[in-house]
């Protein structure tokens, strides 16, 4: 009897080291997408990342500038919990804007340049107007998490995270326990792959950005680092592709940093591989002349939009534009023009299908553009005035 128990559980063993063997080999032998790029001026940014002034990190900012170094990153965004902001920093090379995620009653929200908040304020209802008061950007921070949802009011914000990787990992997990297995072996011999699982867009949030697209909110995407994995690739989940170069000086290259960013002159990309998507949005206006977007000059009656993908292999990639929330026109890259857009707010999302832990794909957004509005033509009067 004794015999027989022994034999079972060392079966058991058996099959559990070889079920398990069988999963790391097919993980180890997917391949995850490249998407080699070009040359371009453009400068790339972290933002939300947690140093050890933050009590979840241990990171100092040398070892984040270190990782930032090797991740070709020129800027990050500290948002250290509830600390006062601080004068931005150069280390190794790498801009450091200090900002900070305060803890509100409703949730999390980053404030970006301005006052620190007074404790009482964390815990009204016009929190974000107070941010807006004291001269700061309040960006709602993984506004859907499942740990940290924000719950309070949204008048008041800049913008919000339409993506954050610590939330995308959280609900990848609880969507799907049985993805654990795969993820740990992942986590172990291809790490790529595992957070490359991350690029699911989150529909809750894209919706609520949607719904306050007439004060134009800039669409964030968060890192959300703490150090608990690899800092350069965990820097690179999410990077802020602005238009380059920097300014020479580091208190003109912070404010060069916070315009771009408040203008929504910017986009969300994945850089896994330090390999960003490049692409160049584009605006022919009236007159036929190319123009770059700024949400401070809205172009009427423009010809055409086109979106331009840079990276080598950008035929893997498809280019989908959005108008008023709803897919208009998807198209794969490198080149996407829409001619006459009508009055409305669009964006573009870069999707691709990349490659699940053991079998199949799922469809990644790798990018997003930020809203773009094309505002209505000036109504002409045409009525007789003395009808
Ligand atoms: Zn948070
Ligand atoms: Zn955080």
């Amino acid at each position: 009897m004794r015999r027989l128990a022994l034999l079972s559980t060392l079966a058991c063993f058996l099959v559990g080291t070889l079920s398990l063997g069988a999963v790391c080999l097919r993980v180890k032998s997917r391949i995850v997408p490249s998407f080699a790029g070009v040359k371009t001026d453009s400068i790339r940014g972290a933002f939300h990342v947690h140093s050890k002034t933050s009590h979840d990190s241990k990171l100092s900012i040398d070892q984040i500038a270190i990782a930032a170094r090797q991740a070709d990153i020129d800027f990050v965004i500290l948002t250290d919990h509830n600390v006062s902001p601080a004068p931005p920093v150069i280390q190794r090379g790498v801009l450091f804007l200090k900002f900070t995620e305060w803890s509100t009653a409703f949730g999390h929200v980053i404030q970006l340049a301005g006052s620190p908040l007074a404790k009482a304020d964390k815990n009204s209802l016009e929190v974000l107007n107070t941010i807006h008061n004291n001269n700061g950007l309040a960006i709602i921070a993984h506004p859907f998490d499942m740990k940290r949802p924000w719950v309070g009011p949204w008048e008041g914000l800049v913008g919000l995270e339409i993506a954050n990787s610590a939330s995308a990992l959280r609900q990848l997990l609880r969507d799907n326990l049985f993805r654990i297995v795969p993820m740990l072996a992942g986590f172990f011999i291809h790490q790529d792959l595992t957070w490359g699982q991350l690029y699911a867009p989150n529909t809750r949030a894209l919706k609520r950005w949607q719904s306050e697209a007439q004060s134009l909110p800039i669409g964030m995407c968060g890192v959300d680092l703490h150090g608990w994995i690899e800092t350069k690739k965990n820097l690179n989940l999410w990077n802020l592709i602005l238009p380059g170069p920097l300014p020479e000086q580091i208190d003109d290259q912070a404010k060069y940093v916070l315009e771009k960013i408040t203008h929504g002159s910017f986009y969300c990309s994945s850089a896994q591989n330090n390999q960003p998507i490049q692409m160049r949005t584009e605006i022919i206006d009236a007159q036929g002349q190319p123009l770059l977007y700024n949400s401070t000059t809205l172009p009427e009656s423009p010809q055409a939009l086109n979106i331009y993908l840079q990276n080598k292999n950008a035929e893997t990639l498809r280019i989908v534009l959005y108008r008023n929330g709803q897919r208009l026109m998807t198209q794969p890259g490198p080149t996407l023009s829409y001619q006459r857009p009508g009055p409305g707010i669009y964006r573009v999302e870069i999707e691709t299908d990349y490659p699940k832990l053991l079998e199949g794909h799922y469809r990644a957004t790798l990018a997003y553009s930020n809203l773009l509005k094309i505002a209505s033509p000036p109504k002409t009067n045409n009525q007789d005035p003395t009808e």
